[in-house]
């Protein structure tokens, strides 16, 4: 019997075997030519990835807090106004980053499952607009994870872009399986972590940062406070591999670095416009599944909804810890609730990377034996009756 579950949580995730790979291939020399080679097609492939004519990609050891965190200490110096776009648990921590390097945080906020209305947003921008100074910048959660919920970033970017704010998106969950077009949408700096849509195991925190965004750390007054996140350390070493020329400030990450540029070759073969909507048609038939069963979800609106994730309600009766007992002895892993005020009602499928049809299957009919087992009453097969229609659609 195979020892080991379907991973079907919101990251990390299954792994293509090529990835892995380069897990377990013997460590070269970070200064070795064709590591130099790997960290610079790296590079390159993520600014098209990003969708990014002249962005400036960073590969840091590290998870996507980090990656958070190094937008945050290289934009924000103390005092400066930040606005935080409010869908869920990430969007709160972008605002506890920020007040910790000396940022005056707004926060907009829905309820939990919804998103703040873009006249809301714009209501803020121009509140502080007024006020004189308004804000330097504002972070948008692509997909907060803990909700399932999808931002509207192309017209909350444009709002900001219109006040004259940096436009920061946290892509944790987004970046590779959600379309975002970081140039033409007007985002600044736009990041992520290897362990979800881009495909590689947990490990490297990933940012392409605007032209306008490095101008702006370029101008600061006071020094970046965080010694190893610093752009001041991290630029010449990007721009160094990028020109296939060694360059140290702390050891890369080498392993990942090569399991990175083997996954952004792989998502460049499917193709950007294949892999979005491959991402759409699984958040299709999942989704189909889980309303078959008469569950609800989190998303407030189905335009709300993510496709890299799903966010299933429980039905009355049925509880966390024994349905996901249930889930696993079926062979799946899935994830329980995040979101504070929400955490136990609710359960949480990630649907993205390698994930395929058969996945999603597998993972429904996981979902009716933990709903069986907890004693819900329903017709078994109908999720995956019904998505396996909504696939076919
Ligand atoms: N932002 C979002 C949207 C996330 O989903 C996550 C992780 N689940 C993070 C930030 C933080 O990433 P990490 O756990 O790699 O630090």
């Amino acid at each position: 019997m195979k020892d080991r579950t379907l991973l079907m949580i919101p990251g990390p995730i299954e792994f293509e075997p090529a990835v892995l790979a380069e897990m377990g291939a013997p460590t070269t020399s970070h200064l070795a030519p064709h590591f130099i080679e790997a960290f610079g097609q790296a590079l390159e492939r993520m600014r098209q990835v990003w969708q990014s004519t002249d962005g400036q990609p960073f590969i840091l050891a590290g998870t996507g807090t980090l990656a958070m965190d190094c937008a945050g200490a290289n934009l924000v110096e103390p005092g400066d106004k930040a606005l935080v776009v409010d869908t869920g648990y990430f969007s709160q921590r972008y605002a506890a980053i920020l007040e910790r390097y000396g940022a005056q945080v707004t926060i907009v906020s829905a309820s939990p499952g919804g998103r703040p209305g873009l006249e809301e947003v714009e209501a803020a921008l121009q509140a502080a607009a007024l006020q004189g100074g308004g804000f330097k910048l504002m972070t948008i959660t692509h997909v907060d994870t803990s909700t399932a919920v999808l931002a509207d970033v192309p017209g909350l970017s444009a709002l900001g872009r219109r006040y004259g704010a940096l436009v920061v998106v946290d892509g944790v969950c987004s970046v590779a399986g959600e379309q975002l077009k970081m140039s033409e949408w007007g985002v600044d700096v736009a990041l992520t972590a290897s362990q979800k849509a881009i495909g590689v195991p947990p490990g490297l925190a990933l940012l392409v940062a605007s032209q306008r965004a490095i101008e702006a750390f370029q101008n600061r007054k006071t020094p970046v406070l965080n010694y190893y996140a610093d752009w001041t350390n991290w630029l010449p070493i990007m721009q160094a591999y990028e020109a296939r020329k060694a360059s140290y400030f702390g050891t890369p990450a080498v392993n990942l670095v090569f399991a990175l540029n083997v996954s952004l070759g792989q998502i460049q073969a499917e193709g950007l416009e294949a892999r979005f909507a491959r991402h759409a048609a699984l958040s299709r038939a999942c989704k189909a599944g889980i309303t078959a069963l008469g569950l609800g979800q989190v998303p407030l609106q189905p335009e709300f909804a993510a496709h890299t994730l799903s966010a299933p309600r429980f039905p009355a009766g049925v509880g966390g810890a024994d349905f996901l007992a249930w889930v696993g002895k079926a062979g799946v892993t899935l994830a329980g609730g995040l979101y504070p005020s929400i955490r136990t009602e609710y359960f949480r499928i990630g649907h993205m990377g390698a994930a395929r049809l058969g996945d999603i299957l597998a993972t429904l009919s996981a979902v009716e034996q933990g709903l069986q087992g907890c004693g819900y009453v329903f017709e078994l097969g109908r999720s995956l009756q019904a998505a396996q229609s909504a696939w076919n659609d």
